[in-house]
């Protein structure tokens, strides 16, 4: 790849100042693909610089300019869209076909989405009709710091890059370094796109170089981040003493309530979205609680699911799960899984190691325990693999209590027939998301968590407002 081991900055590819090679590992074989470069202090030092001095001008631009951006940004995005799914899937081992069909697509309807919701957006106007002269103005947030991570790369960059250029945000984007590659694309795409020099710098970088380098930052004005919970902390904690605006999109534990009146394809549809993207996803419903009447037979079905999901490379063609990330991850996994049998969880389907025939690759097998309680470590911690726990409850009060046992609170799920009881639930549990009978979230509807999820919104009008300020005038006429 021709710009990996260089850094976007004020229009240009540049030059890491001090090289500092790192090596992109393919999860399907473990080899690595493309070296990028980890910055430093003065990489991290130049792009911000460069996004200050295009603060003046890009911050002054009409509601129309944005826009003609952001709709240069949606073609280019689609004219690479083939090189950006390919990228991901070498990068994070999405099976190519999701990578093109869903990976690539979310950034896609990201791109639209923001579109649509800043073209209603108000920039201007007059809160209360009693005193005229009031003028609320919608001003950008500033210049900002976009740290992501590499589970859905481009879903993450443009939640971000987008409402932020809308917002005439000036910014340095810092992708994880586990899966920089389509962000090296998403890079060319908004250089092609026309985005005026040191409106959008591009730093590679670990976290504890240029991620703490921006967090703790004087240049910049707030930070928005998806990542882990851990990380979440450390930035808020870096972040505290310029008084920066803090974003987070955290990890999440959902629960996937399932009563005995759910529709017949619930706990297959469950078990699939929990193995979806190979487990590693924030809002996966990892514990599903079943009513105990049908319990037996939900995990006969959530088994039947596991052992039908094919699992290979991510460069084959169809619809199988691909490897985890990274051998770090593996091994996270694995140990996770141990810890669900010595905790004495029932394992149901999948286990520890490979699959059968897969030697060499991050390849999980798809996991199913039963019998497993609201206590033990894999009911409480993310574990980010295709791991289903499952637990019994007896009463919608009984499942309410154990969803809400946790210290996440990202999307819970809601499996019955019975709506007035799905919208009960609704309101009673703790989280920023409810997804009810398989019925996935609309366009432009707000993403993000509470509790240690994270307090961000992204996604719609609510996107836009994470990078704007609120600034109040008087005497306008
Ligand atoms: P991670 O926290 O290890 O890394 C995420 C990003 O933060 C990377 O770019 C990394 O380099 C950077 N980083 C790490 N430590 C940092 C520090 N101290 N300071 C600044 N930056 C730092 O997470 P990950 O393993 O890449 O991603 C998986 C996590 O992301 C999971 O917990 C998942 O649930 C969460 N996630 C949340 C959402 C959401 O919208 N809520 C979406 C996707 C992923």
């Amino acid at each position: 790849m021709e710009n990996s081991r260089k850094f976007y900055i004020d229009g240009q590819w540049v030059d890491p100042v001090n090289a500092n090679d790192f090596d992109v590992i393919d999860p399907s074989t473990e080899e690595a693909i493309a070296v990028i470069s980890l910055g430093g202090q003065a990489d991290t030092d130049a792009a911000v610089a460069a996004a200050n001095r295009a603060y003046d001008s890009w911050s002054q631009t009409s509601k129309a300019e944005r826009l003609e951006l952001m709709e240069a940004i949606a073609a280019e995005y689609e004219r690479r869209s083939a090189d950006i799914a390919q990228a991901m899937s070498d990068e994070m081992g999405a099976p190519i076909d999701f990578s093109n069909a869903v990976q690539v697509v979310a950034g896609t309807g990201h791109i639209g989405d923001f579109i649509d919701a800043f073209r209603d957006f108000e920039l201007e106007y007059a809160p209360n009709p009693d005193s005229p002269g009031d003028r609320i103005l919608h001003d950008p947030v500033g210049v900002v710091g976009l740290i992501t991570p590499w589970n859905w790369p481009m879903n993450q960059v443009t939640l971000k890059v987008l409402p932020a250029i809308a917002a005439g945000c000036t910014m340095v984007l810092k992708p994880s370094e586990i899966a920089p590659l389509s962000s090296i694309v998403f890079t060319e795409v908004m250089r092609a796109a026309g985005t005026p020099a040191g409106v959008y710098n591009m730093v590679n970088g670990d976290g504890p170089g240029v991620g703490t380098q921006l967090s703790g930052h004087p240049g910049l004005d707030m930070i928005s981040f998806t990542g882990s919970a851990r990380a979440g902390i450390l930035i808020s904690k870096n972040a505290a003493d310029t008084i920066k605006r803090v974003s987070l999109e955290l990890g999440g534990k959902g629960a996937n309530i399932v009563f005995a009146d759910a529709d017949a394809e619930a706990v297959a549809r469950g078990a699939a979205e929990c193995f979806s993207n190979s487990g590693q996803s924030c809002d996966a419903p990892t514990r599903m609680l079943v009513e105990r009447s049908i319990y037996g037979q939900a995990v006969a079905t959530a088994v039947a699911t596991a052992e039908a999901t094919a699992v290979d490379r991510a460069s084959k063609s169809g619809d199988h799960m691909g490897p985890v990330v990274s051998e770090l991850q593996y091994n996270k996994i694995q140990a996770l899984i141990e810890k669900g049998m010595a905790e004495g969880a029932r394992l149901a389907a999948g286990g520890p190691g490979r699959p059968a025939g897969l030697e060499k690759g991050y390849f999980v097998q798809p996991t199913v325990f039963a019998d497993v309680d609201n206590s033990m470590t894999i009911a409480r911690e993310e574990i980010f693999g295709p791991v289903l726990s499952m637990i019994p409850f007896d009463d919608e009060a009984d499942a309410l209590r154990i969803a809400n046992a946790t210290t996440y609170g990202l999307t819970n799920y809601v499996q019955t027939q019975d709506q007035a009881k799905g919208r009960r639930l609704a309101r009673r549990l703790r989280s920023g998301m409810v997804q009810m009978n398989g019925e996935g979230l609309g366009p432009r509807t707000p993403f993000g968590g509470m509790r240690q999820s994270g307090n961000g919104r992204e996604g719609g009008v609510w996107g836009i407002e994470d990078f704007i300020e609120v600034k109040t005038v008087s005497g306008w006429n």
